[in-house]
């Protein structure tokens, strides 16, 4: 059995492996492999501050000793990425928003 957070690029290239093998189903098969091509299967612990990747959470990271950076996350979902802010259609606080940030 397969537990999502543990499964990797590996696990789904053993899987389409399997179908092959198994079942001789190339199009199952070609799934896994995509799935394992996007790598959307590998969520870690990431440092805010180093972005080392330490196998487990700890208090402070391992390689930069910085307190409580460490966050679970996907691979290329950058922390850094903000969604854009909520404005009304009308634009009404975007002057207010503007105020903030200055
Ligand atoms: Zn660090």
């Amino acid at each position: 059995m397969i537990d999502a957070g543990e499964a990797t690029r590996r696990t789904f290239d053993l899987l389409a492996e399997l179908e092959r093998r198994e079942k001789g189903d190339e199009r199952r098969a070609a799934e896994w492999h995509e799935k394992a091509n996007t790598g959307e299967a590998e969520p870690r612990w990431y440092c805010d501050a180093c972005n080392h990747t330490p196998p487990q959470w700890t208090p402070h990271c391992p390689a930069c000793r910085s307190f409580d950076t460490l966050e679970w996350r996907a691979p290329g979902a950058a922390a850094e990425i903000l969604p854009p802010p909520a404005l009304p259609a009308d634009g009404t606080l975007a002057a207010a928003s503007v105020g903030k940030i200055a």
